[in-house]
Order: structure tokens, then C-alpha cells, then sequence
């Protein structure tokens, strides 16, 4: 795991740049073209970002272009939504593919004439056997394939039929086109890949203009050539493809001649980054849509509150290798911190509140106290905060008898209030059944602003709301979506989900500037954590969601190691 800390992507070193700037002096290609491929079957997740910061990335700082091309030559599983989610979610992350946005479906004709290219040139078959016969016949990693029946079509009777297969003659499924490389190839992937099959489905884009579909091999790598891609990234699952991509390349006219090179998926402990589990929890419910702020997709992220800096910073500071790892959740969190820690301004919340009320303030008297935005940055300013009579504060900043530890509020005690006075509490009003239901103490009014004239200190500086402007509001603690690192990859990984993954808090007390806070906006709330306005909110009734809290635990884990 990389540790580095926050790099300028001018000091970003790894292969693929070593590969990209090599080429570039060598003068193999005047300018870089790379691509993002996203399969619209899903939305993006954290995993996509570190694909989509490479791609963008290096275009970026070479002076290229990046394209995003969705590969979208699968119907059955793919939705204009995901399209849609898609743009927005690379635009957020602040790329821009410009006038760039391809879909493999553009190249449908082109794809389909150099198909008929590989028939006429010997290259390739129609194949009548069933899915099921051409799996078993495929051979295993110790054995060879063997050869279909239908291997050795002329090309006529290949090119009638597919053009029978095209027209509709035949059912779904009933034939495929196959490359005729290699039965036993000792790569699977040169097996006599299928390159076409039947699929009466239709097309978000070119609704049902056709019954055949090619698959993602031939689509892929000649979809890069006709964009004038020069490197083509993936992830390393398809090293193995490599052979194939390259030999579709060798045997058809291409107009140029893109370069496959492999880096390693990102891996996160205490969340899924495969596209089919994250279907599955939001499926079958297990969290409430593609948004929501326990998903690693980035619409959930950003729901979260986690800014798109901080997650191109994390994606810099992992930087790519190849071998396969595991990244901490603790390290991205940091790196969310890190970035917040310097952007969001600081507001007071109290979420399980406590009334206060100083019984030497006078009656109906109010008074507005200046508070700090961002302690970090001057340039933010400040914002008023309403004081009065009456007051909230953190229930667990009190306690009756409290142990040597306890600094903050007890009977007798004197705290700060935060930008407002010290006060002592004098008296502890309970319930019938004995639960503390309110504080009586005094303030002293030498003390506005937090500090006393005569120097004396205090252990504990609390936050608090007044009564009379407070904002109900809702706030939604969030915390891994699954409480062991590892899900596990059998097929109980649902059994670990954690059950705590969201506690929901009402009644809780906001200082009245929180409840003007745009969707999306990301603040402190001091001595809590981060906190994100949700789009849930309504101005009768504001909805926080929490980011995170504000203890580090990569720095823990680090300290740890050390
Ligand atoms: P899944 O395997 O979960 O179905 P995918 O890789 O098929 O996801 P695509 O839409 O095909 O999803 O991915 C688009 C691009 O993002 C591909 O180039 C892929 O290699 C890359 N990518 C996907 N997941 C990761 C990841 N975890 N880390 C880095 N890159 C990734
Ligand atoms: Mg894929």
C-alpha cells in the first residue's frame, strides 16, 4: 500500500507512464489517445475512479485526449440510467471527455463488415453448436479443445450463414461466429473465441436494428482503433486477452494500432467492488439505491459528502502497479479527511441534546456570537451564531458523577461553551424516573467570547445550540457497509453485511445556518465529524448525512506500523 504523501500530478511515476512517455520519445505516435470503457450495467464505483484518474489523467499530462466510450454490446443487461449515471459521475470527478463521448455501438456496421472480412479471409466460422457443447469442447487448462463439426465451413456457406444470422433466420442462440485461431492454444482465449452471437434484445441505441451482437473481444479492441486510441488500459483480467486483442488487430484492416496495457484493480477492505454484488445489495435491497452513502459507488460517495478532490488525491497516492492489493478503507478515509479538514466550515450541531438553561441570563434576552469558519483558512470568515437563556448541549458532555477522566460538564463544574461564555452547572433536574432531563447553571458574563479576563482556564470547551433558533434535523450516522475487512468471496459474503451500517438520529439540534444548507454541501460539526446535506431535506425538516467522523484511524494504523 503507498503511503506517499499528496503528490502533484507532475511527480506522478509508474509503468504505464514510463510505457506512455517511452512511446512519446520514440516518436511511435505524435500525441496519447486513451479511453474510459465503462459496460453500462451498472453505475461507477471507487474501483472506476482509479481507471477513469489513469486514463484522464495521463491524457492529461501528456497532452492528449481521453476518450469515454460506453462498451455497450451487451442489451440484455444495459440501461439508458446507467448511461446517464455515468457521464455524471466522470464530470463530477472533474474530467472532461469533450467532444469524445463514443459508444461501442457506433462502430455496429464497421464491426459487422470486418466480420464478414475474417470470413471471406479463412479466419472465421459459423459455429451450430449449442453454448453448453461449446464449453465442454473448449478443453480445460491441461487439455486441449477439440475441433467443432463446423470448423471447417468453406467461407460461402460461413458468409451465408451469417448473413442468416443477421437477417434473422435463426433463433437466438442457435449459432455463433467464431475466430478460427487455435483449438489447442494454451490461452483459452484463443480457442476459437466466439466473436458474434444471436440476441433478439433491444439496443438502448440502436434499438432492433439488430438480432446479432459482438462481444466485448471484438468489439473492444477494434472500437480503440477506429477512435485512434494509442493505449488501451484495462485491468489485469485481461492480460489474457491480450493474444486475442492483438491477433483480431494483426488479421483485420485496422486504421491504427492501439497498445493493451495491464494495471491492478483497485481492491478496498469492508465494501464489493464488482459490479454484479452491487446489483445484488441494491436489488435485493439490502441498501436503499445506487446512492446510497454506504455504496462505494460514487453516487454514493458523493451523497456521502466525499469531494472528488479527495478521491482523485487517493487515487494518485495508491498509484498503480502490477501486482494485485488490498487497499484500507482507512486510507481513503484519510485522504476524504485531509481534504475536508481544509474546505468545510464548522458549524454546531448537538445530536442528542441536552437542555441548559443559565438562570442568571437574562429572560428574553438574545445575543448574536461570532464563530469561526475554518480555523485553517482566515480567508473563509465567520458566521453568527444565536445565544440565549436556554441551550443544548452533547448529552454525553455531562455527567452526574463522572470519573477522573471526565473533563467536561458536572455538577459544580465550569466548561466553555464555544465562542459564547463559561458557565458552571449548579443543579441537576431529573425525571420521575431519574433520568437527567435538564441543567440549571450560571454564566459569567466577563467571559464573552470564551476567555476570562482574570486568565483562569477551563478543561473543556463544549458545543452547544440555543433553544429558542435551533433546527430539528435528521442526521444519518453511517459506518462500513461491512464490518470485517474481507466480505469473503463464497456465497454467504450478504451474512456479513453490518447491521449497524446506518443508525438514523431525529430531534437532533442545528444551529439555525444549517438549516440553509444546499443539497450536497459538506460541513463540520464541530467535535462530531463531517456531516453532508442530503438531498432528502426539505426546509421544514434538514437531513445530514454523516461522512465520517473526525478521528483518523489511518493515522492509527500507521502509528501502529511504526
Ligand atoms: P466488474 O468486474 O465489477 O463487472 P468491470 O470491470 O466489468 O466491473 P467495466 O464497466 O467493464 O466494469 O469497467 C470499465 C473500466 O474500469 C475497465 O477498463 C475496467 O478495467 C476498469 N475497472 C473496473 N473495476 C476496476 C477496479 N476495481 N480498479 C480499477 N479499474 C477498474
Ligand atoms: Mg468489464
Amino acid at each position: 500500500m503507498t503511503t506517499a504523501e499528496t503528490e502533484t500530478p507532475e511527480d506522478l511515476h509508474d509503468f504505464i507512464r514510463t510505457a506512455v512517455r517511452d512511446d512519446l520519445d520514440a516518436g511511435r505516435m505524435p500525441t496519447v489517445v486513451t479511453r474510459f470503457p465503462p459496460e453500462p450495467n451498472g453505475y461507477l464505483h471507487i474501483g472506476h475512479a482509479k481507471s477513469i484518474c489513469l486514463n484522464f489523467g495521463i491524457a492529461q499530462e501528456l497532452g492528449g485526449r481521453c476518450h469515454l466510450r460506453f462498451d455497450d454490446t451487451n442489451p440484455a443487461k444495459e440501461e439508458e440510467e446507467y448511461i446517464e449515471a455515468i457521464k455524471t459521475d466522470v464530470a463530477w470527478l472533474g474530467f472532461d471527455w469533450g467532444e469524445h463521448l463514443h459508444h461501442a455501438s457506433d462502430n455496429f456496421d464497421q464491426l459487422y463488415r470486418w466480420a464478414e472480412h475474417l470470413i471471406k479471409a479463412g479466419d472465421a466460422y459459423v459455429d451450430d453448436q449449442s453454448a453448453e457443447e461449446i464449453r465442454e469442447n473448449r478443453g480445460t487448462l491441461t487439455e486441449p479443445g477439440r475441433a467443432s463439426p463446423f470448423r471447417e465451413r468453406g467461407p460461402e456457406e460461413n458468409l451465408a450463414l451469417f448473413r442468416g444470422m443477421r437477417a434473422g433466420d435463426f433463433a437466438d442462440a442457435a449459432r455463433v461466429l467464431r475466430a478460427k485461431i487455435d483449438m489447442g492454444s494454451g490461452n483459452m482465449n484463443l480457442r476459437d473465441p466466439v466473436l458474434y452471437r444471436i440476441l433478439r434484445a433491444t439496443h438502448p441505441r440502436t434499438g432492433d436494428d439488430w438480432c446479432i451482437y459482438p462481444t466485448y473481444d471484438f468489439a473492444h479492441g477494434q472500437s480503440d482503433a477506429i477512435e485512434g486510441v494509442t493505449h488501451s488500459l484495462c485491468t489485469l483480467e485481461f492480460e489474457d486477452h491480450r493474444p486475442l486483442y492483438e491477433w483480431l488487430l494483426d488479421h483485420l484492416p485496422v486504421p491504427s494500432r492501439p497498445r493493451q496495457i495491464e494495471f491492478a484493480r483497485l481492491n478496498l477492505t469492508h465494501t464489493v467492488l464488482s459490479k454484479r454484488r452491487l446489483v445484488e445489495l441494491v436489488a435485493g435491497g439490502h441498501v436503499a439505491g445506487w446512492d446510497d452513502p454506504r455504496l462505494p459507488t460514487l453516487a454514493g460517495l458523493r451523497r456521502r459528502g466525499f469531494p472528488p478532490e479527495a478521491i482523485r488525491d487517493f487515487t494518485a497516492r495508491i498509484g498503480v502497479a502490477k501486482a494485485d492489493s488490498t487497499v484500507d478503507m482507512a486510507f481513503l478515509e484519510h485522504c476524504v479527511r485531509e481534504r475536508l479538514n481544509q474546505v468545510a466550515d464548522r458549524h454546531m450541531a448537538v445530536l442528542d441534546p441536552l437542555k441548559v438553561v443559565i438562570e442568571n441570563y437574562p429572560k428574553g434576552e438574545r445575543e448574536a456570537l461570532v464563530a469561526i469558519n475554518n480555523p485553517g483558512d482566515e480567508s473563509a470568515g465567520t458566521h453568527q451564531v444565536p445565544f440565549g437563556r436556554e441551550l443544548y448541549i452533547e448529552r454525553a458532555d455531562f455527567m452526574e458523577d463522572p470519573p477522573k477522566k471526565f473533563f467536561r460538564l458536572a455538577p459544580g463544574r465550569e466548561v466553555r461553551l464555544r465562542y459564547a461564555y463559561f458557565i458552571t452547572c449548579q443543579e441537576v433536574v431529573k425525571d420521575a424516573d431519574g433520568e437527567v432531563v435538564e441543567l440549571r447553571c450560571s454564566y459569567d458574563p466577563t467571559t464573552r467570547g470564551g476567555n476570562a479576563p482574570d486568565g483562569r482556564k477551563v478543561k473543556a470547551t463544549l458545543h452547544w445550540v440555543s433553544a429558542a433558533d435551533a433546527i430539528d434535523g435528521e442526521v444519518r450516522l453511517y459506518d462500513h457497509l461491512f464490518a470485517r475487512p474481507d466480505p469473503g468471496a463464497g456465497d454467504d459474503w450478504l451474512d456479513h453485511l453490518n447491521p449497524e451500517s446506518l443508525i438514523v438520529l431525529e430531534g437532533c439540534k442545528l444551529e439555525p445556518a444549517l438549516g440553509r444548507m444546499a443539497p450536497g454541501t459538506t460541513v463540520q460539526f464541530e467535535r462530531q465529524g463531517y456531516f453532508s446535506a442530503d438531498r432528502d431535506s426539505s426546509p421544514a425538516l434538514p437531513v445530514f448525512n454523516r461522512t465520517m467522523g473526525l478521528r483518523d484511524g489511518w493515522a492509527k494504523i500507521q502509528a501502529k506500523q511504526s
